[in-house]
């Protein structure tokens, strides 16, 4: 009779943590839901920011081939005026060596002004290509902003929403760990803190740790399944429970993820 009443009990206090891990790790959920967004924010105000960095870059090139194309055209148009000018000098040379000095002048000028024409042309060419690289560069801004507006908003509409059923869950949480022995509350606390995935309590799965994944002796198994004891993982170090006490458990409960 006696005997009966303890394992009651340890199954009761089994129960009782395994209820908690689930509130817990509804609470887990929510908050991880929510830590990813600010990161993905953050992420795009960043790259937003390089971008416009880039934008601005070619913002200055074409400014400045802007100007290299300006600068030769109004090379070409000094070389115009100077050949005008030795055109009407000629009409008026002294000699023979005059007029050819002239015409070489002339040439001179006129071979500047193909070369003038050429660099336009080259640079006309690369302006060309950056004004095409300056639109892709608005085209990439305006869709972070967007996917950044959106995320924000997001961000909003789930701390609005779940702040309720994360304070809801929290009161659950904190019921269900007055009622637990504060033995076992600490030392479940405990091993949650250490987990990544903050699973302090897992069933056997294929004769291995739900946690871990580390196959178990036969005869622990065995003590799990009598829930006479509290049983932790050699290798990890989890509460471990015998999964029909999840089954009985999970017909209440809606979603029970316990491979996260
Ligand atoms: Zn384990």
């Amino acid at each position: 009779m006696n005997s009966n009443n303890i394992e009651i009990t340890v199954k009761d206090k089994l129960i009782g943590l395994f209820q908690l891990q689930i509130i817990d790790s509804k609470i887990d959920e929510i908050r991880r839901l929510r830590g990813e967004l600010p990161l993905k924010i953050q992420d795009l105000e960043d790259e937003i920011a390089g971008i416009k960095t880039r934008e601005s870059n070619f913002s200055k090139e074409i400014a400045n081939l802007s100007k290299q194309v300006d600068d030769k055209k109004a090379q070409i148009k000094s070389a115009q005026a100077l050949i005008k000018r030795y055109n009407l000098q000629q009409k008026n040379v002294r000699n023979n060596r005059e007029y050819d000095s002239l015409t070489k002048e002339t040439e001179y000028q006129n071979l500047d002004i193909k070369l003038s024409e050429k660099r336009i042309k080259e640079y006309k060419s690369i302006l060309s290509q950056k004004k095409l690289q300056i639109e892709d560069t608005h085209k990439e801004i305006a869709d972070k902003v967007m996917d950044l507006n959106a995320s924000k908003l997001e961000l909003d509409a789930i701390v609005t929403e779940t702040k309720k059923d994360e304070e809801k869950l929290q009161i659950e949480s904190d019921k269900l760990g007055n009622v637990i022995e504060e033995r076992l509350l600490t030392a479940y606390a405990r091993i949650r803190n250490a987990m990544r995935n903050g699973l302090a309590v897992v069933s056997v799965d294929r004769d291995a740790c739900g946690g871990c994944f580390n196959k178990l002796p036969p005869q622990r198994q065995l003590d799990i399944v009598s829930n006479k004891k509290i049983i932790v993982c050699e290798f990890c170090g989890r509460i471990l429970i015998d999964k029909s006490i999840m089954d009985k458990e999970e017909e209440n409960e809606e979603e029970l993820d316990f491979d996260i």
